[in-house]
């Protein structure tokens, strides 16, 4: 199946902090904890209070932030961005948070989400005369900033957040505030931190964990928070849709000891794993997971089943994930570095195997076979998300239908085949959204069952700005 770095894709991970002596090294640690949501490009930008500097570069944020990279930034406020290819290539160019000057004030922008609307009003915007210096639709929003007839900020800031329809979670920083911006339906999540009396945002609680900042709630949907000297403001000028956070998130894309959306994602995995396990159980000598994303899930299966939970395989810590390298090689080559099972383990087993999801197939395919060349007697692979049939237009990287097996093949038999396992059952979508708890008739599960919870063009499936 193909793939390439012109697929549309949007994993992001944001940080900010305001008026910390340490803003630098803070946002710096927090990129850390949120490598996962993005290992292809990073970025930190910095007010002194009067003006804003910007570093970033390509690849981990501990390759691209040197002692002395870091020596180079000075200022007590500032925002991070970790970033895998996005709508937009992955280049450099692209690499956020995305600095403007313009009318003689500077800002910053750091964004994860997706526009499902970008195609239109960069049209409308270039028919205008703007000139776009990058790819990303993150860049739409500050041509849309900088046209408002408003004079105050935020008021430009809400007239271009109008216009936008999709995904998005945006830090913008401009030389005296923070501000933080949830979409209306919440797709991203956000949460608000305090760290020695002073604000933190970020994608995920694991960053407040790591630098030791309290939780102080998550920023809704559609809020905005401006975060200044005078302390914390909140306005909500979009209200009314339809609040939609992203289930995928609590299957695969957090870090399972973040909270978002109001719960643990440990807990909710592994909830998904106890229902999957009651939907469909099997003869087995042991339960593994494929770490480590199926760690929680396989877990779950494991105390539900009465099944010994069992480590099958070991993962090298050493290398990234193997999805998140854009190309296909690239990509096989990963699905070998990174997975070895352990044969003493495994030789002679029945086992099911718990995985949290299938998206294309192709690095299921050959953990399959590593497992099965390690002597096992029966593969019961296990799903805890139903098929994977539709594209996202929020910023997961299920670009498009022809990527998805489950919408290539015609059956879970079909798949089951090609992946070459003795059985392959996936977790029913009711059963998900009843395991996964909470919010539950809001989710946007629509990479499942296909309901869109905003007007998406069909367009938006091809990344519109790739020359
Ligand atoms: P596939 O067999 O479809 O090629 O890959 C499935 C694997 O990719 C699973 O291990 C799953 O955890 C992981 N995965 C699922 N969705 C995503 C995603 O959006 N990004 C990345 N990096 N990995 C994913
Ligand atoms: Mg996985």
């Amino acid at each position: 199946m193909p793939h390439s770095s012109k697929d549309k894709k949007e994993y992001c991970g944001v940080f900010g902090i305001f008026g910390h002596k340490l803003a630098v090294e803070l946002t710096y640690l927090g990129l850390y904890s949120l490598q996962h949501r993005g290992e292809e490009s990073c970025g930190i930008a910095v007010s002194n209070g009067r003006k804003i500097e910007q570093l970033a570069g390509m690849g981990l944020v501990s390759d691209v932030f040197t002692e002395t990279a870091l020596k180079s930034l000075k200022g007590k406020t500032a925002i991070g961005h970790v970033r895998y290819s996005t709508t937009g290539s992955s280049i450099l160019r692209n690499a956020q948070p995305f600095v403007i000057s313009h009318n003689k004030i500077s800002f910053s922008i750091a964004h994860n989400g997706n526009l499902t609307n970008a195609v239109k009003l960069r049209r409308r915007l270039e028919r205008e005369g703007a000139i776009f210096q990058t790819t990303m639709d993150s860049e739409i929003v500050l041509h849309l900033l900088v046209r408002s007839k408003k004079t105050k900020f935020e008021d430009r800031l809400i007239d271009a957040l109008g216009a936008c329809e999709g995904a998005f979670t945006m830090l913008f920083l401009t030389p005296d505030k923070l501000i933080g911006v949830r979409d209306p339906n919440g797709f991203r999540p956000l949460c608000l931190g305090k760290k020695d009396g002073k604000y933190v945002l970020a994608s995920e609680t694991c960053s407040l964990d790591l630098i030791d900042a309290e939780f102080v709630r998550d920023v809704e949907a559609g809020e905005i928070v401006i975060i200044s000297r005078d302390g914390l403001r909140s306005i909500k000028p979009f209200e009314g849709k339809r609040l939609s956070p992203c289930i995928f998130e609590f299957i695969y894309f957090a870090r399972p000891d973040s909270h978002i959306f109001g719960d643990n994602v440990h807990k909710a995995r592994k909830r998904l794993g106890r229902k999957l396990a009651e939907e469909h159980p099997a003869d087995a000598d042991i339960v593994m997971s494929i770490p480590d994303s199926g760690n929680d899930a396989a877990l779950g299966y494991s105390e539900q089943s009465g099944i010994p939970f069992e480590i099958g395989m070991i993962r090298n810590h050493y290398i990234g994930r193997t999805f998140i390298q854009p190309s296909q090689e690239m990509r096989k080559h990963g699905v070998k570095i990174k997975l070895n099972p352990i044969r003493d383990a495994l030789r002679g087993k029945k086992v099911v195997v718990v995985e949290d999801s299938i998206v294309r197939g192709t690095t299921t395919c050959g953990r399959i076979k590593a497992i099965r060349e390690a002597g096992v007697r029966e593969i019961h692979m296990r799903i805890s998300c139903p098929p994977i049939k539709f594209p996202c237009f929020y910023g997961i990287d299920f670009p498009s239908r022809k990527e998805l097996i489950a919408n290539q093949m015609k059956s879970v038999d079909e798949i089951a085949a090609f992946i070459g396992v003795d059985s392959l059952k996936y977790l029913s979508h009711e059963g998900m959204l009843e395991a996964v708890g909470p919010c539950q008739d809001s989710f946007c599960s629509a990479c499942f069952c296909g309901d869109y919870p905003t007007k998406v063009s069909r367009k938006a499936v091809k990344s519109p700005f790739e020359k």
